[in-house]
């Protein structure tokens, strides 16, 4: 039995392609009776969990089929932050808190979080971040009618690409030291996140003391990161699994 972790699906209905992605990964991994941990961003845009766009209804339909077979488990990304408990009933997921620390079948400890947390150099963005998670102004959000949350996604969309393509690659980079000070107040040497779309197995060595595994985004095939239990690592491409 294996653990696995995916993020940054970014499910979309202008690409249906993602969902037949989810699906192949999803049957590929299924069997295993491992538990399937998503690290956040599954879906481009989460307006509430009363959306009822018929896409966003076969993802789930889709999540949830897999969760009757084996333990999924859901992290918040900055795209779909407003999934609650109507997201885990609609797709069988437990949503952890983020981050979370996890036990690997190899029975090493894991610190799992999306990832946007330690972008702390992007001043900017954790600035916005920090509003978007404030109970304030979801609870003022989620009080829209369906139709103005999905128009007001699109334009926060919009300005979130134009405001990436004037930032410096650097920027939008993890800050190691972050990464550092995160991992060693959670007691651990070991950090898989996704979000900044660069997969990589970042391995400890003198200077860095935290093994960082990013796990890579979908565009519609992605990467999926296999914890086995003798303890060693397979990040690889969904559609050759
Ligand atoms: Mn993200």
């Amino acid at each position: 039995m294996s653990a696995w972790f995916i993020s940054d699906l970014h499910l979309d209905p202008a690409c249906p392609a993602g969902l037949d992605a989810l699906r192949h990964c999803l049957d590929a991994i299924a069997g295993d009776g491992g538990p399937l941990h998503i690290l956040g961003d599954l879906f481009e845009m989460w307006i509430g969990d009363d959306d009822d766009d018929p896409f966003t209804d076969a993802c789930c339909a889709v999540l949830a089929a897999f969760a009757r077979q084996q333990p999924l488990l859901a992290l918040h990304g900055n795209r779909d932050f407003l999934a609650d408990a109507g997201f885990c009933a609609r797709t069988g997921a437990t949503l952890l808190p983020e981050p979370s620390v996890i036990l690997l079948p190899s029975g090493r400890p894991a610190l799992v979080m999306h990832g946007d947390s330690l972008c702390t150099d992007d001043a900017e963005y954790q600035h916005v971040r920090k509003q978007l998670r404030s109970a304030g102004w979801q609870r003022d959000v989620l009080a829209r009618p369906l139709a103005e949350r999905r128009a007001l996604g699109a334009a926060m969309r919009a300005q979130s690409r134009a405001a990436n393509a004037n930032r410096a690659a650097a920027i939008t980079d993890v800050n190691e030291a972050e990464v550092t000070r995160v991992a060693a107040e959670h007691g651990v040497d070991l950090v898989i996140h996704g979000h900044t779309h660069r997969p990589a197995t970042h391995r400890r060595h003198a200077g860095t003391p935290v093994t960082r595994i990013v796990l890579g985004d979908w565009t519609p095939d992605g990467m999926v990161l296999r914890a086995a239990d003798h303890g060693r690592f397979e990040l690889r491409r969904s559609d050759t699994l």
